[in-house]
């Protein structure tokens, strides 16, 4: 059994509220941190190894150092709490069963960057979630853990949760906070980042749900014991929303460093396949990654047992790996019309796209209207070169990761799955003919 550190206490009757909460210990890392320095409450961030479990895994102590603190401008905590990628759905599972862990996390870490005003940002389609944390935060005001002198600490904090109208955009980091400010999400242009000019201008730190909420276990318990968990520069517990074709569905905190076998197949995790049908493809980490192939989800290309961290996942790069993203693991059997998928997810990311940059607008539109008729069986002998075309003039040539997340996906199936892409071609009557959520051949 693997350690929990996120879930751990989820199970517990009426741990949603602030009375339990606290008699189970919560709040504790706010006691100790302002026993400490901010600059010291960093330096165990650091030390954790922790990166940004929204996807990009960028180190979490590292973007904290660098906020100028000595400007003397206001400085903003920013949680992104608008969970969108497909096959992602960690974040609310946190939020909505134990959000009071979100907000010990969130005084903790504005305490480390010196903020006085925070705020989470969450996406619009999840209401009921956005009630729960008023309602938590509402609590947490009432105990004296926000407002004015915390805990007659001298620190001042004030937290607001900011609800979102739906679009995935949004999620990318300066878009969310132009969204903040009260425009349209249309993501900025980087440098400067957040860090530097974040939000109304202000050095603002942008950290995802599970990375804030990670922050209260390493300052009771140390970053050295957090890096003692998890292998490589893959340290910690990471959650992983695990759905598709998968006996047990759901949410899972791993330790990193679990083999993609026995997080597939093992019963304290996915419990094997559903009708123990074949295992066809994978994408590990949502929408936005590399899809894998049956030949590379148990071995990486150099014969390695493949893991889950960041680096065994990214092992031989593009061309052979994929990558761990935000957990969003989606499991294919054999039954996965792959040509459907990848058009399924073009569809949503032309429809996402902000329509700032044109390889972006017009290129996802391009794809999915392309993969569209494959997939409807009117395909054209030229259509997988134009498809591999398309992509890779909107890979690097977009101002956000969107236009990245589009191509990807679709140079990727392409690359693996090729022949599915021409028997769609080959034989339009039979795929004209045949359940579409069905692969034949
Ligand atoms: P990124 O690599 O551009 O940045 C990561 C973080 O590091 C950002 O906060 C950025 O500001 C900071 N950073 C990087 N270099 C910096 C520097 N030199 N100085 C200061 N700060 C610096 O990636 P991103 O655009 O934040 O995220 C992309 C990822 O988001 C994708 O990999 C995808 O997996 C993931 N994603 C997740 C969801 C979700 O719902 N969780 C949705 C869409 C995409
Ligand atoms: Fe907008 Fe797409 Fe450009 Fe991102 S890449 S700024 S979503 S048009």
């Amino acid at each position: 059994m693997g350690r929990k550190i996120l879930l751990g206490k989820i199970n517990i009757p009426g741990i949603k509220t602030y009375e339990v909460y606290r008699q189970n210990g919560g709040y504790a890392s706010v006691e100790k941190a302002f026993k400490m320095t901010p600059d010291e409450v960093t330096e165990e961030v650091k030390t954790s190894g922790l990166r940004g479990r929204g996807g990009a895994g960028f180190p979490v102590g590292m973007k904290w150092s660098f906020i100028d603190k000595k400007s003397g401008n206001p400085r903003h905590l920013v949680c992104n709490a608008d969970e969108s990628e497909p096959g992602t759905f960690k974040d609310r599972y946190l939020m909505e069963y134990i959000p009071h862990l979100l907000i010990e996390g969130m005084i903790t870490s504005s305490y480390a960057l010196g903020a006085n005003l925070s705020y989470i940002y969450i996406r619009g389609e999840y209401m009921w979630v956005y009630k729960t944390l008023e309602r938590a935060i509402k609590e947490a005001y009432a105990a004296g853990w926000l407002g004015k002198n915390i805990q007659g600490s001298g620190y001042d904090l004030d937290l607001h949760v900011h609800c979102g109208a739906g679009a995935y955009i949004c999620g990318e980091e300066t878009a969310l906070i132009e969204s903040l400010e009260g425009k349209r999400g249309n993501p900025r242009l980087k440098p400067p980042f957040p860090a530097v000019k974040g939000l109304w201008q202000n050095p603002t730190v942008v950290n995802n749900v599970e990375s804030i909420a990670s922050v209260p276990w390493i300052v009771l318990n140390t970053g050295t014991e957090y890096a003692k968990i998890g292998i490589e520069r893959s340290t910690g517990t990471k959650l992983i929303s695990a759905s598709g074709h998968i006996k047990k569905p759901g949410v899972y905190e791993i330790e990193l460093g679990v083999s993609v076998e026995e997080f597939i197949n093992s019963d304290e995790y996915c419990g094997g396949m559903i009708d123990d049908r074949p295992l066809k493809a994978l994408v590990p980490g949502g929408s936005s990654v590399p899809i894998l192939p049956a030949h590379l989800i148990y071995k990486t290309a150099a014969g390695n047992d493949r893991l889950m961290t960041y680096e065994s996942l990214s092992d031989g790069g593009f061309a052979t790996g994929s990558m761990l993203g935000s957990g969003g693991f989606i499991v294919y059997n054999d039954t996965t019309c792959i040509v459907r998928n990848t058009w399924n997810f073009s569809r949503f990311y032309h429809h996402e796209s902000c329509g700032q940059c044109t390889p972006c607008r017009e290129g996802t539109g391009w794809l999915e209207k392309v993969l569209h008729r494959i997939e409807n069986g009117h395909g054209r002998e030229e259509d997988i070169e134009l498809l591999l075309s398309i992509q890779s003039k909107i890979e690097g040539n977009t101002i956000c990761p969107l236009g990245d997340a589009a191509s990807w996906p679709v140079a990727a199936a392409i690359r693996h799955f090729r022949e599915e892409f021409e028997y769609h071609i080959r034989f339009p009557e039979k795929i004209k003919n045949r359940d579409h959520f069905v692969h034949e051949p």
